[in-house]
């Protein structure tokens, strides 16, 4: 049974400018264990996508299921127990902490709300700090008085208290200096090996979902326009706007360098408020045709380890490379 369910997913918001379709039909599933990436442009609904899985977004349809349990519809109230298992870590761990509790009252509050006592919390609190790397003393300080990749290990070491089976990760190394991005990651990777926690990770930096990942989704303007195990993603990416992530990002992939004039992602992401018909990649893809302009391309399987949304795509799941373009 997967740990996380989702299915037909869609969260949508009216604003005074008309209804934002910010995740419009995402499925997907997180096995116990797993790391599942989540990649896009800033805008493209990943974050809302992460926080609708802890019902902290509105959902209007589809569903969310946790070990097989459908928690859509379920009122605050019967959420409580299923809260534990999904826990969240943020971009900005300053956020989640409290400038003004102590970093040790800031991990146990998960853990006081859930009615644990003073001497349980203490101990467990002790644990959480050597889980994560941080001495015993920390729980006596403030917030403040850490570094920001110290306050991301402390943001992990509460949202480890309850001992969730996964994590929701939105870009928790994204506000950090390079030189602390792979501490952070290494972190995560050695608590999955030790707790079997899962993850999923949202990002915008190919290299930290290429490290972390085992599972790749990409997101595109709410929708996931392609899916498939990290490995193959990256040896043979399907859908036009993989190859122009994968072709922009710094470390691009030597195949995928030689290959960047034509997969070079022009343009913007365009507005969820009125998205384009038909593949909303068509204005910015360089294989688009009539066709690309009225249908919707569905995400469809291409083999156990590929699905792509894209019309192009034939019967063998293969897309092919555009004619490279005059500029050098
Ligand atoms: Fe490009 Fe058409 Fe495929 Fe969309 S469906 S990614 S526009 S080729
Ligand atoms: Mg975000």
């Amino acid at each position: 049974m997967p740990l996380l369910s989702v299915r037909d997913l869609r969260v949508e918001y009216p604003t005074t400018r008309g209804l934002v379709r910010a995740v419009n039909g995402v499925s997907f599933d997180i096995a116990p264990g797993e790391t599942v990436g989540l990649v896009g442009e800033s805008g493209c609904g990943k974050s809302t996508l992460g926080r609708a899985i802890l019902r902290l977004a509105p959902i209007t349809g589809g569903s969310v299921a946790v070990e097989g349990r459908d928690i859509t519809h379920l009122t605050r109230r019967e959420l409580e127990p299923v809260r534990p298992v999904v826990q969240m870590i943020f971009q900005d761990p300053q956020g989640s902490l409290n400038p003004r509790s102590t970093v040790g009252r800031s991990i146990g509050q998960p853990l006081a709300v859930a009615g644990w006592d003073r001497d349980a919390i203490e101990a467990r609190v002790a644990e959480l700090l050597r889980l994560v790397g941080l001495p015993p003393e920390a729980a006596h300080r403030f917030p403040h008085e850490f570094s920001g990749g110290q306050r991301q290990r402390i943001g992990i070491a509460r949202a480890l208290a309850l001992k969730p089976k996964l994590i929701v990760c939105d870009e928790p190394v994204s506000a950090l200096d390079v030189s602390v991005r792979a501490q952070v990651i290494n972190l995560l990777k050695d608590l999955q090996a030790e707790l079997k926690v899962s993850y999923l990770f949202i990002g915008h930096d190919l290299s930290v979902i290429e490290h972390i990942s085992d599972r790749v989704l990409v997101m595109y303007l709410g929708r996931i326009v392609e899916a498939g195990g990290r490995e193959r993603i990256w040896r043979r990416p399907l859908h036009p706007y993989t190859r122009a992530l994968l072709a922009a990002a710094p470390a691009g992939h030597p195949r995928l360098a030689r290959l960047r004039p034509r997969a070079v992602l022009e343009g913007e992401l365009p507005s969820p408020l009125n998205p384009p018909a038909g593949c909303a990649f068509h204005a910015r893809c360089p294989l688009a045709e009539a066709r690309c302009r009225e249908a919707t391309p569905t995400l469809r399987p291409f083999g156990p380890d590929a699905a792509a949304a894209c019309h192009v795509a034939d019967a063998t799941g293969e897309v092919p490379w555009p004619a490279p373009t005059s500029q050098p």
